[in-house]
């Protein structure tokens, strides 16, 4: 799981995350939902080790990793943009980040074998990535992030720049493949419909501040407050 406590950031005199504490039980899937601008995507940089906070403390799988850079955390990062490489197929793409660990050729090849199913892209492995489509590439990206069996998963808006109906098959598909591989993950969304469906616990951040966190139908049938409220649900 994922233990931060007390995170503070500021970007010169602005406060962007004020004395933030988040805990995310093992193999929960944990979304961080919030207007723009609040702070979602720096507080994840931060757990990822992309950024450092001013204050505060990072622990991941009981080891502590405030001040540990992004490779030592053993975390798999997906972004809303993602930058493949677009001269390497798809098979070498998700199996990058075992080749430069110099895994052996047999496990590489059964590792990424078992991504792509996992995926469903089991019949696009020769292709480049230019030649899938969006969601296609999102889910390139998952096996990628997923290939060396990451400890922590931090998806930042990885549907983001998707149309509502794909983004709306892979979130399904990403509820599946949770469960199935259950590694404790962080999602990203300013999508108050996506957070609900998709995740175990939600945590509304504002202004640098969490607003509420708990289940979702908690959240749905006791917000805390205004924000959360008109945040959350269509007031009526
Ligand atoms: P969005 O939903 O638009 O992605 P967010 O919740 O991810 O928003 P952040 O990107 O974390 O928001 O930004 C939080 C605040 O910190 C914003 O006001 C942003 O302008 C500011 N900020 C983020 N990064 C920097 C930076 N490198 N320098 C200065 N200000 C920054
Ligand atoms: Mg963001």
């Amino acid at each position: 799981g994922i233990t931060a406590t007390g995170i503070t950031k500021r970007f010169g005199s602005f406060l962007a995350l004020d004395n933030i504490d988040l805990d995310v039980p093992s193999g929960q899937l944990t979304a961080l939902l919030g207007p723009s601008g609040g702070g979602k995507s720096t507080l994840l940089r931060i757990i990822g080790g992309l950024e450092s906070a001013d204050e505060g403390r990072v622990v991941i799988d009981g080891r502590e990793a405030t001040g540990l850079p992004a490779q030592r955390r053993n975390v798999g990062f997906v972004f809303q943009h993602y930058a493949a490489f677009k001269h390497l197929s798809v098979y070498r793409n998700v199996a990058f980040g075992l080749e430069i660990r110099k895994r052996p050729k047999a496990e590489v090849r059964r590792r990424v074998t078992e991504l792509l199913e996992l995926v469903h892209l089991e019949n696009f492995a020769d292709r480049l990535p230019a030649q899938l489509s969006g969601g296609q590439r999102q889910r390139m990206a998952l096996a990628r992030a997923l290939a060396v069996e990451p400890q922590v998963l931090l998806l930042d808006e990885p549907f983001g720049a998707l149309d509502a109906n794909v983004r709306k098959e892979l979130r399904d598909w990403l509820r599946r493949l949770h469960d199935e591989v259950k590694v404790t993950t962080v999602f990203v969304t300013h999508d108050q419909e996506e957070a609900l469906e998709v995740s175990d616990a939600l945590v509304v951040i504002n202004h640098g501040r969490i607003e509420q966190v708990g289940s979702p139908n908690d959240l749905y049938d006791h917000p805390v407050n205004d924000f959360v409220m008109g945040f959350l649900g269509p007031v009526t």
